[in-house]
Order: C-alpha cells, then sequence, then structure tokens
C-alpha cells in the first residue's frame, strides 16, 4: 500500500480524493449515513460485495484517510479508528478472545487496560497472567494451552523497560498466538512492532499523534484478516470516532515526524541534565548509554521518545515539593502534549496501591515521570532544576 518511500511524505501527502469543489485540504464528512445510487447498489454493499459508505458508525472518509495514513506509517495492512485509546484496546482484545482463553502481559500496563484485564474480563471467564516486561523466560513460562495473546507496551510506563519485540514476536509464532502492541508511547515514527512479527498494533491517538492536548481518538491495525475480526466487533457495539476526530487526527499526523524530532531532541537533552544532578538517584531514558537495555533500545527504535522517567532522592515528600515548585510545565493527567507535563505517580495515578505492588511495576516513592514537550529546551530545563532545588530544600 506504500505510496511513497518516506514516512514525512505519506504522512502529509496521502490523502482522500479530491470532490468537485477541488479542496487542498479535506472537508469534514459530518454526515450519519450515506445515499446509495440504487437497490441493487445498497444490496451489494450490505452484502459486503462492493466497498463504499453505509454508515458513519461502520467507515467515514476522514476516518478512513486517518485510518489508511495510520496503516502506511505503522505497516501493517489494515485498520478501524475508535473514539479512544481505550475503546481500541478493549475491541482489540476483545475481538480475539472468549469463555475460557488465556492472555499473558506485561505487567506494568495503562491503568485502563490494567482494569479491563483484572475487572472485565475475568466477568466472561477470561483470565490472565502478568510477566515482567523484560523478562522473556517469564513470558514463555506463563502460556499456558488455553492462551491466545501477548498484550504489552514497551516502552512501560512509568519505568521505559522494554519488552523485545522480535523475541515476543518469535514466541508468538512459536506458540501460534497473536502478539498485540500498544504502541503509543514510540509512535509509528519511532518504532514499528509489525516489522517484528507483532499482528495487532494499538494506539492512544489522544497522545502524540494528536500531539496537542486536543481530542481523544484511538485506533487497531493488523493484517486484513484480523482487522475483520476487530470491525466486526466495533461495526456492533459502536465505539466509533467522530468524523471531525478522524479529520483533525489526519492532520495531526501531516507534523508528526517534526513534533517527535523535537519532543524527543527536548527529551534527550533533559534526560542527560537530570543525570548529572545530584539531586537525582537514576534517570531512565531508552537512549542514554546508562539503560540497561540501551542496545534493545537502538535495535528497535529510532530515537528516545519523549518521556524521561527519574527518582528523587527525597521520596514521597519530595516528589510533592517538586510538582509544587513548577511554574511551567502542567500538572495534568496526560501525555504527548506540546506542553510539557509532569507526574509523580506514586502520590496521584497509583496512590491507592501499596508501596509493594507499586515496586512491582518499577514505581518508587520519588519517581516523576515528565512529557517532554515543544517549549525552548532551556525553558523546560528551568523548570525542572527550580523542581529539583525545591525537592531537596
Ligand atoms: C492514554 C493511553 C491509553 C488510553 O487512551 P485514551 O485515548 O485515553 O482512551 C492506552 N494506552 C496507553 C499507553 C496510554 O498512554
Amino acid at each position: 500500500m506504500s505510496e511513497y518511500t518516506n514516512f514525512e511524505t505519506n504522512a502529509i501527502r496521502h490523502q482522500s480524493q479530491r470532490s468537485q469543489n477541488s479542496e487542498h485540504s479535506v472537508p469534514i464528512y459530518a454526515t450519519s449515513s450515506f445515499v446509495f445510487e440504487d437497490a441493487e447498489e445498497a444490496r451489494a454493499m450490505f452484502a459486503d460485495e462492493v466497498a463504499g459508505n453505509i454508515y458513519s458508525r461502520y467507515s467515514n472518509p476522514n476516518n478512513d484517510e486517518f485510518i489508511q495514513k495510520l496503516c502506511l506509517l505503522e505497516h501493517t495492512e489494515d485498520g478501524i479508528a475508535t473514539a479512544s485509546g481505550m475503546a481500541a484496546m478493549f475491541c482489540s482484545i476483545a475481538a480475539f478472545v472468549g469463555q475460557g482463553d488465556h492472555i499473558v502481559a506485561s505487567r506494568s500496563l495503562f491503568g485502563s487496560t490494567h482494569q479491563i484485564l483484572t475487572r472485565l474480563l475475568p466477568k466472561w471467564g477470561i483470565s490472565h497472567t502478568y510477566v515482567t516486561i523484560n523478562n522473556l523466560e517469564e513470558w514463555g513460562k506463563a502460556i499456558q494451552p488455553n492462551t491466545k495473546l501477548l498484550f504489552v507496551e514497551t516502552p512501560s510506563n512509568p519505568a521505559q523497560d522494554l519488552a523485545d519485540l522480535e523475541a515476543l514476536g518469535q514466541l508468538a509464532k512459536k506458540h501460534n498466538l497473536l502478539l498485540s502492541v500498544d504502541n503509543c508511547f514510540a509512535t509509528p515514527y519511532i518504532q514499528n512492532p509489525a516489522d517484528y512479527g507483532a499482528h495487532i498494533i494499538t494506539h492512544s491517538a489522544t497522545k502524540f499523534i494528536d500531539g496537542q492536548g486536543r481530542v481523544l481518538g484511538g485506533a487497531v491495525l493488523g493484517k486484513k484478516d484480523l482487522i475483520k475480526e476487530v470491525r466486526f466487533l466495533a461495526r456492533h457495539t459502536g465505539p466509533a470516532m467522530s468524523p471531525f476526530h478522524g479529520w483533525l487526527l489526519s492532520k495531526s499526523l501531516e507534523t508528526l515526524a517534526v513534533r517527535m524530532d523535537r519532543h524527543c531532541a527536548n527529551a534527550s537533552a533533559l534526560a542527560k541534565t537530570l543525570e548529572a544532578r545530584e539531586e537525582v538517584n537514576w534517570v531512565k531514558y531508552p537512549f542514554l548509554s546508562s539503560h540497561p537495555q540501551h542496545e534493545l533500545a537502538k535495535k528497535q527504535m529510532r530515537q528516545g521518545g519523549g518521556l524521561v522517567t527519574f527518582e528523587l532522592k527525597g521520596g514521597l515528600e519530595a516528589g510533592k515539593k517538586f510538582l509544587d515548585a513548577l511554574k511551567m510545565i502542567s500538572l495534568t493527567a496526560n501525555l504527548g502534549d506540546a506542553r510539557s507535563i509532569a507526574t509523580h505517580p506514586a502520590s496521584t495515578t497509583h496512590s491507592k496501591l501499596s508501596e509493594e505492588e507499586r515496586n512491582a511495576v518499577g514505581i518508587t516513592n520519588g519517581l516523576i515521570r515528565i512529557s517532554t514537550g515543544l517549549e525552548h529546551i532551556e525553558d523546560i530545563k528551568k523548570d525542572v532544576l527550580e523542581g529539583l532545588l525545591a525537592a531537596n530544600a
């Protein structure tokens, strides 16, 4: 399906056919349904004999443009757009498991994905085993005769540990399982799980893909026969993306490459600055040579990504002082925005877990995660350094 050889060109030039108005920018197809030429066309479309739009819960030109472009960028055949990242996660899992089936997943998952596995799927008789993301032996041992799916997010959040995508791809192949990768943190500009044998790739488009904290959106991508199953589920359960969001997110992809270059440059510079500070115990960033999986990062990622994780020496109290001292960086529950964002999981998102439970997913009391934005690096550094001084006071 590749139109051009280069990522940037596909991201900008893949576009729906122009209408009779010869618009340069694609119009928004704000329509709930589409008109049939005649009774025969209506019959053929409902019978899946000819392609075409019927109803916007099924498909819509804006969402199709967004998803086809994303398929080009992720090296997959097909995909569907969903109203949010979580709709994508749920559909991508629910389409492939049923009563009595089992999933193996990395332990440090996005909070709502964890809730799906632990609270919702068990209601339908679907069980799971959590494993340590970077321990291949654990992955292998957790596979049971009823296992259907391996699910992983890499780099992990917020610990920034990596899954070896090639090794997991081989493991999935050996046991005839599906490998599903939430590629939200890396984006297709940095990492293409399909190249390593991943069958399903999911995204929260809310994050770096939108990149400006404006809308929710999600995507499930993969081979045609697999997406057919996901499409059936989505068609009849209704987590459809709004055409306005499809239009906006397709535009967002046009600038993904330049934005990610800057996110990564800023994150890398911030990581190096933090590594030299005495208030900090350690810094985790995939492209720092001190990262324990640096070689793997270089192999499967083109850059280090936009997130930097570090540990303050002062623990829980230092974390809160750090947040309170920030003047520019936002305290908000998002990431992948043009605006830098700081989070202290131990006092917020993960405060309900015990300290042991937090440690099991690499969240120590003094851990801070920065989603490095597109502001000037000197302004980001200045704000973070003031936070460090306050945390140490
Ligand atoms: C945000 C996020 C999600 C959920 O996406 P929404 O768009 O908020 O529904 C899933 N996975 C990861 C890794 C995320 O960061």
